[in-house]
């Protein structure tokens, strides 16, 4: 069997057929359904030309339309990019551009975003909306193309199944080209540890435009899961629909999963539900884990991964020697981004190539040797020659690990503070300035020194109505850390630049203060 996405939509209609595998709203597909859709969407594209390795670019919330959209592109070779529905309107242009979108297909509630941006790009020959039937007549459009089986492009492990966009938290967007192979063995891992299986429902709560939410609908298609699509990242909505639907397993960014826990802590709803585990990435601190098992109840599972792998290749899921501890020690185990998954090796090095002790203090930057991993960045083979080198992807995060073989990320390398010769985790600066209850965020960066070389300077944004001075900050900092890693400086701010996936921009904050203090 090619290792080719297509491959688990063929399974699950196999042996799910009139299974319900899309809940959207008060739309709901079975498996045959949603295949003949699949179908007539690979002809429809046909016919506005649409052939192996074109790029079909994607603007959608999650929705029927979008998950059609996977394998509908895939089934003529062609290559799915989907976009960030948060970005401006320059964004898309750079994305379209960069990425020789052939046709962009578009829920009507985005189509404000790139109206203005469409006209002229030369290389987007089709806009086609959905959504909206009185505006775009996609269902009509859709019903014209026959349903039964489509004659497949012939595909190679190698094609290219996906072209997505990084985050752009320390620069301009990267895209990742991404194999059906990689794709493939990524799902087949993922599937293993997180346990997926036939009698799983998912809530589709991360984005699929986004890495982390584009994995998931090929290992849940493949088992035949059910899959409940969320339009919108709305706390309590998210609750009903784990109540109504029967969810079992919801995979969401931290600040999501904490605006859930505060919903529920706040209203304590009486709510049935069958949710057996909650994964999340981003190094949650232990007392968040706690909350989320004994108050919501959910089982946590931390995840670590990048774009460029498609994206997993930790777990933090307990391993046998590690189920009988305390719970608060579970906790700081769940906290970590874990060990590596099935078919990726991942490893810590020095400066110098050596892996580092596991002593939980020895930081070095994780690489890994994986089947997830990249063909390259489209058009940017110098970045591809500078991120994989000896055939090992290096990720730019910094890490320990302990004796039990856990990672636990430090801090991304270019946010590392080198001071006096010493390691500063801005990260770990930061959670100490979020401990102060005035200050609302938080980002700690190097400014030159002419006697240390680097020393950290703090940007911080109060809560509304709050005064502190620098000194205060700085003293609160020393009282708690050790007094090299306190912050030397201290600029107040009213907001932090951020990414359209809600991540602070460092970078962006890095080189203005260090051009002021240069
Ligand atoms: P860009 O590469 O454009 O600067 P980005 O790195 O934020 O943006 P993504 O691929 O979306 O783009 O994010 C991957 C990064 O997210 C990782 O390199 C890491 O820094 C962070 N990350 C992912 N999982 C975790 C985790 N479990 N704990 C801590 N950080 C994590
Ligand atoms: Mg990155």
């Amino acid at each position: 069997v090619p290792l080719v996405l297509t491959e688990f939509l063929d399974r699950a209609v196999d042996l799910y057929g009139e299974k319900l595998a899309i809940i959207d709203d008060d739309r709901t597909l079975t498996y045959r359904q949603l295949n003949a859709r699949v179908n007539q969407l690979s002809r429809g594209l046909q016919s506005l030309g649409v052939k192996k390795g074109d790029k079909v670019a994607y603007l959608a919330p999650n929705s029927t339309e979008m998950l059609e959209g996977f394998y509908g592109v895939f089934q003529l070779g062609a290559i799915m990019t989907p976009l960030n529905t948060r970005l401006k309107p320059a964004d898309y242009r750079f994305i379209l551009e960069h990425s020789e979108s052939k046709v962009l297909l578009v829920d009507h509630t985005l189509y404000p975003l790139v109206e203005e941006v469409i006209e002229d790009l030369p290389s987007v020959e089709h806009v086609i909306i959905h959504g909206d039937e009185s505006l775009s007549g996609y269902e009509t459009w859709l019903s014209g193309f026959a349903s039964e089986k489509f004659d497949r492009e012939v595909m190679e492990e190698t094609d290219i199944a996906s072209l997505l966009y990084t985050s752009g938290t320390t620069g301009n967007p990267k895209g990742v080209l991404l194999s059906h192979r990689s794709n493939y063995l990524h799902a087949l891992s993922s599937m293993h540890h997180l346990r997926v299986t036939d009698q799983d429902t998912l809530l589709h709560v991360l984005p699929m435009f986004h890495v982390n939410g584009w994995g998931s609908p090929f290992y849940y298609t493949a088992n035949g899961a059910t899959q409940v699509m969320l339009r919108k990242t709305d706390p309590a909505l998210i609750l009903e629909k784990v109540e109504k639907y029967k969810v079992s397993v919801l995979h969401m960014a931290p600040t999501v999963l904490n605006m859930v826990i505060q919903t529920f802590e706040e209203k304590r709803p009486e709510i049935k539900q069958d949710v057996r585990v909650v994964i999340a990435g981003s190094a949650p601190p232990p007392a968040f884990v706690r909350r989320v098992e004994e108050d919501l109840k959910w089982k946590f599972v931390q995840v670590y991964g990048m774009t460029e792998i498609s994206p997993l290749i930790t777990t933090s899921e307990l391993r046998s020697m590690d189920i009988d501890r305390p719970a608060e020690e579970q906790y700081r185990l769940k906290a970590k981004a874990g060990y590596s998954m099935i078919g990726s090796q991942v490893k810590v090095f020095d400066e110098v190539g050596e892996e580092v002790a596991h002593d939980g203090k020895t930081i070095g930057e994780i690489a890994t040797r994986s089947n997830n991993v990249m063909e390259g960045y489209y058009k940017n083979e110098e970045a591809t020659n500078e991120t994989i080198r000896d055939g090992w992807l290096y990720t730019g995060d910094m890490a320990v690990v302990d004796s039990g073989g856990n990672i636990e990320i430090v801090d991304r390398k270019k946010d590392v503070i080198i001071s006096g010769g010493e390691n500063i985790s801005s990260i770990e600066v930061e959670a100490t300035l979020y401990e102060h209850p005035s200050i609302l965020e938080a980002a700690v960066v190097a400014i030159p020194d002419e006697k240390w070389g680097e020393v950290p300077h703090a940007v911080v944004v109060l809560r509304e109505e709050e005064t502190l001075s620098e000194e205060e900050v700085i003293l609160f900092c020393r009282e708690k850390l050790a007094h090299f890693k306190a912050p030397k400086s201290v600029a107040f701010i009213a907001e932090l630049p951020k990414t359209a996936s809600g991540k602070i921009q460092k970078v962006v904050i890095r080189k203005k203060y260090w051009k002021d203090h240069n």
